[in-house]
């Protein structure tokens, strides 16, 4: 029987013609190769799909980012222009969100240019029409660099976490990289590197580590917070990034498979199943910060929001509701902000271009907004 995907096929030959391949670039090609890559051909999200991210679980998300933007193009002095990107858009509801809320200030929304940094061809089709008909100037980019120079901001949800990343574990002293191989009936499998990693590329933090543990460091993720930040730092304006993952750096294996909204084994239906792993948002701060932006937070994604306002949001759309949307409201507001849903495991940070006052409400106390615990890991 061969049931193998196209990639899996695709993935054996390149592994029996040129050897193993680390995790970093099974990782990168399942996610984009170009013909059979996991975001390429379809639209993952959603209940037809594999997962649900924060702006597909209630408007309520983005509207609150949408304020916080408005918020921040007021500190900036009101530019005239200022580029709204966007990375990693996905189906385009939270940009559609964002605009709306960004109304609260009308020269805001004139002022606005949308720039859409997507590479996947269904998803730009996708953002296309959830955008139709708004009445603002929209691009898309393949990549970052290609977005033009002025005053920014840019919002990231989820779209760090799909980016590459390595994994090293620690054996008799010396870290080893984890590769993809074949078993000797020609399946893909997980090993190790022949070779050690060289001590140069072994993050500090990791050193301190136990015979058997796994790290994980991304060399990707840097160099594109480097790009963000210096882009911040060269045009002025503030970002705000959100992703799931952890305040501090820890040695731990996060690396996963979703397909069909249940996790599987990392290496199940290569191109088929949406990959993932934990942001590691120490390590991206001094990414942003090495490109010259000034960082906030992380703060949990529940404390971020209840002190945006998502209560009293949550107030006023049960109000105009009918009795059974009133529960879906309640309970869209606890899957973004429950402590044992995405309210602690998620984390938002805020970056600017250092001439910028600390944005609310990275500089509030925790308990202003509702117990948030910057460092949980869990
Ligand atoms: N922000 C959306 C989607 C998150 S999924 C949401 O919250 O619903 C990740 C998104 O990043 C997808 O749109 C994917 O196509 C895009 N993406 C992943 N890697 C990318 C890369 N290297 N360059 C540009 N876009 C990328």
């Amino acid at each position: 029987m061969n049931d193998k995907t196209h990639l899996e096929e695709k993935l054996i030959a390149t592994i029996k013609a040129d050897g193993p391949i680390s995790v970093e670039q099974f990782m990168e090609t399942c996610l984009g190769d170009p013909e059979h890559g996991y975001y390429m051909g379809k639209d993952p999200f959603g209940r037809g799909g594999d997962f649900i991210t924060a702006p597909e679980v209630s408007q309520m998300f983005g509207e609150a980012i949408g304020v916080w933007l408005a918020t921040a193009w007021l500190m900036m002095g009101k530019p005239e222009k200022v580029n709204l990107i966007e990375l990693g858009p996905g189906r385009g509801t939270l940009m559609v969100d964002m605009l709306r809320a960004a109304k609260v200030v009308e020269e805001f929304t004139e002022a606005i240019e949308v720039h859409m940094v997507e590479m996947s061809p269904a998803l730009r089709k996708a953002q296309g029409e959830a955008l139709k008909g708004l009445p603002v100037n929209i691009s898309w980019h393949q990549r970052f660099e290609q977005v033009p120079s002025g005053p920014c901001l840019i919002v990231a949800n989820e779209f760090f976490d799909a980016l590459a990343m390595k994994q090293i574990t620690q054996v008799a002293d010396s870290w080893f990289e984890r590769m993809v191989e074949l078993d000797e009936n020609g399946e893909l499998v997980l090993g190790l590197s022949e070779q050690p990693v060289a001590k140069a590329d072994i993050p500090r933090w990791a050193k301190d580590a136990k015979d058997g543990d796994i790290a994980e460091y991304s060399p990707q993720r840097m160099a594109m917070a480097e790009r963000v930040g210096a882009h911040i730092k060269k045009h002025g304006g503030a970002g705000l990034i959100v992703d799931y993952g952890h305040a501090m750096s820890f040695a731990g294996d996060t690396f996963q498979a979703v397909h069909k909204h249940k996790f599987v084994d990392v290496l199940h239906r290569p191109g088929q199943s949406d990959l993932t792993s934990h942001v590691d948002f120490e390590a991206l701060a001094e990414g942003f910060e090495a490109g010259g932006a000034s960082v906030f937070g992380p703060r949990t994604q529940r404390g971020f929001l209840i002190a945006m306002g998502l209560r009293e949001r949550e107030a006023s759309l049960r109000k105009n509701a009918r009795a059974r949307e009133r529960i879906m409201v309640s309970r869209q507001a606890e899957r973004l902000i429950g402590e044992k849903q995405m309210g602690n495991l998620f984390k938002v940070l805020a970056i600017t271009d250092g001439t910028l006052e600390e944005p609310h409400p990275f500089g509030l106390p925790d308990e202003m907004s509702g117990g948030d615990k910057g460092n949980d890991q869990s």
